[in-house]
């Protein structure tokens, strides 16, 4: 297929060389000036990388980048194209680029990621997507080389609008694994006792089985490699703070999101959270008492 990929940044480029390494053709474009491999072709600007694409996928930091994109690149894309956008954005900007795109004639897909750098390296990352069924059959082949899991969840939006529920409680449940272990260390308990029970019984989640916040304790983790993400601290603020916006315009009550938001937005202002990774919410609380 012919493929534009705009925002090669951390999970852009990654995922734009393995499409490429896969035979595709890869048109790629940055507003940085960010040096390619041969075998991706370098665009002067949005427009002509879009142009005469089959899919044209973005990645890119938030909602209103992808709007002022979106905007250069419709009116250029071939009738037909789908417009793909992997980024992380508000479920409100998904839905106008959605609409827009097929006022356009054009298919649109939301397929936000969960994986990180290392997934979108390996080629295993999560596409959760919302669209049309037509839309997703055309970009599944390249889903299948960019991750491990495609999975078309409804419309338009329906994408983000997964992405945002599945790290609410990520991000909740994180919290409650950090205050949970540092409360054991204060009652004198062995963290590698607790791992134990925890892990196999009803306080286990993902958070505790396979990303266990303290070092040397469970699985291979950021706490093992000095909290360096990973995940870091100020993505789960943004996805945290996208859900609490999305709940804002549903009216739907979400004050365990909202705590988390709050506590993980202190931890990367004030805290020496800022590039670390989420889980060193853990060091944080041990070195807190309740006052
Ligand atoms: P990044 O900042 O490394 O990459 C974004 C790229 O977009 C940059 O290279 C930037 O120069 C480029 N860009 C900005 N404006 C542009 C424009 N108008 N036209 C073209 N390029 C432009 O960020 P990232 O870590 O690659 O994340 C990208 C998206 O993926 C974000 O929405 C993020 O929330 C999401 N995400 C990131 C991770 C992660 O672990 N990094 C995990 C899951 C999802």
């Amino acid at each position: 297929m012919k493929i534009g990929f705009i925002g090669l940044g951390n999970m852009g480029l990654p995922m734009a060389i393995n499409l490429a390494k896969a035979g595709h053709k890869v048109t790629g474009f940055d507003t940085a000036d960010i040096p390619l491999p041969d075998f991706i072709e370098k665009a002067s600007d949005a427009s002509s990388c879009a142009t005469d694409q089959d899919v044209v996928i973005t990645m890119l930091p938030n909602g209103t980048i992808l709007q002022q994109v979106a905007k250069t690149i419709i009116p250029v894309m071939q009738k037909g194209a789908v417009l793909c956008d992997c980024s992380t954005v508000d479920v409100r900007a998904a839905r106008q680029v959605g609409k827009s795109a097929e006022e356009a004639g054009l298919m649109a897909l939301d397929a936000p990621v969960s994986g990180g750098i290392s997934g979108a390296e390996a080629g295993t990352l999560t596409f959760m997507v919302g669209g049309s069924e037509a839309g997703f059959a055309i970009v599944a082949p390249l889903f299948e080389i960019m991750g491990n899991k495609a999975v078309l969840c409804g419309e338009a939006g329906a994408g983000q609008s997964v992405k945002i529920c599945n790290n609410m409680i990520l991000g909740v449940t994180m919290i409650a694994t950090c205050e949970s272990i540092a409360l054991g260390d204060k009652l004198g308990l062995d963290r590698e006792k607790l791992f134990e029970v925890l892990s196999t019984s009803s306080g286990a989640s993902w958070t505790v089985n396979t990303y266990f916040p303290a070092p040397n304790v469970g699985p291979k983790s950021p706490a093992d490699n000095d909290y360096k993400p990973g995940f870091a601290a100020e993505l789960m603020v943004k996805d945290l703070g996208l859900s609490q916006e999305a709940a804002q315009d549903v009216d739907a009550d979400t004050p365990m999101g909202a705590a988390a938001l709050t506590l993980y937005k202190k931890f990367v202002d004030d805290e020496d959270g800022l590039g670390r990774d989420f889980s060193a919410m853990l060091p944080r609380f041990s070195s807190r008492s309740r006052g």
